[in-house]
């Protein structure tokens, strides 16, 4: 692949984005990155700092100045915020509750935006989130939208969270994943939505296999 070449790959929450962008990369020999981790990022340094949610400048401000850095390790990338690993707090249920709010925010958009575009143009890539083909690659030629219906993703998202030793109730679980899809999807600054160009692979009732098995066909038909 050549260094330009990128495979923009977007969905609702738990839509399998990830476990699919991981795989693709690793077949193509690409980078990954989970664009996700940076809202998420931003949003575990606000709740830290306990700023205000509704105060957009703050957010912004903070978005601006904070340190995100991503490194390699043995068992995958990890987050560093201001240097400190903060990857498994990222995934922590107060995270999850609050950032949609943060990443509705046009500043917080526009400080990150630019650093994600900065990493694509580093080599290939694969790189998903809400609004990559739309807006942060949107001239990538391989484009792809994941969705599957709400009950799957819920009954996928309690499926991992018991791997990783928690205990979910699938309708908190699905509650909590259409109001962040709602929030996802009406904001006014780059809202989820399939780019025109893109591919729509419904994932009910795929594996991860042959999900993959169709990016990547569809990554070399472009
Ligand atoms: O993909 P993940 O669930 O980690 O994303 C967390 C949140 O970050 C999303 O619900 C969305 O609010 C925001 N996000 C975004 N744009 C992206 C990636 C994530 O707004 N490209």
């Amino acid at each position: 692949m050549s260094a330009s070449i990128a495979i923009a790959i977007d969905g609702p929450v738990a839509s399998g984005k990830t476990a699919v962008g991981k795989e693709v990369a690793r077949r193509l020999g690409c980078r990954f990155l989970d664009t996700g981790g940076t809202y998420r990022a931003v949003t575990l340094e606000a709740l830290r700092l306990q700023l205000d949610l509704d105060h957009d400048s703050r957010l912004t401000d903070l978005a601006e100045h904070i340190d995100i850095e991503l490194v390699g390790g043995p068992d995958g990338d990890r987050w560093l915020v201001e240097g400190v690993d903060v990857t498994d707090e990222l995934r922590s249920p107060e995270v999850d509750r609050a950032v949609s709010k943060v990443s509705a925010v046009s500043g917080v958009r526009a400080a990150v935006v630019p650093q994600q575009r900065r990493i694509a143009t580093q080599g290939p890539i694969v790189m998903v989130g809400r609004d990559i083909g739309t807006v942060v690659l949107h001239d990538a030629r391989v484009k792809v939208y994941l969705d599957a219906s709400p009950e799957v993703r819920a009954q996928r998202r309690c499926l991992e969270m018991e791997q990783s030793g928690q205990s979910p109730n699938l309708e908190r679980v699905l509650e909590d994943l259409l109001r962040r899809d709602r929030i996802d999807s009406e904001r006014d600054d780059s809202p989820l939505m399939p780019a025109d160009d893109a591919l729509i692979i419904d994932t009910d009732g795929l594996g991860l296999e042959q999900v993959v098995a169709s990016v990547i066909d569809h990554a070399g038909a472009a």
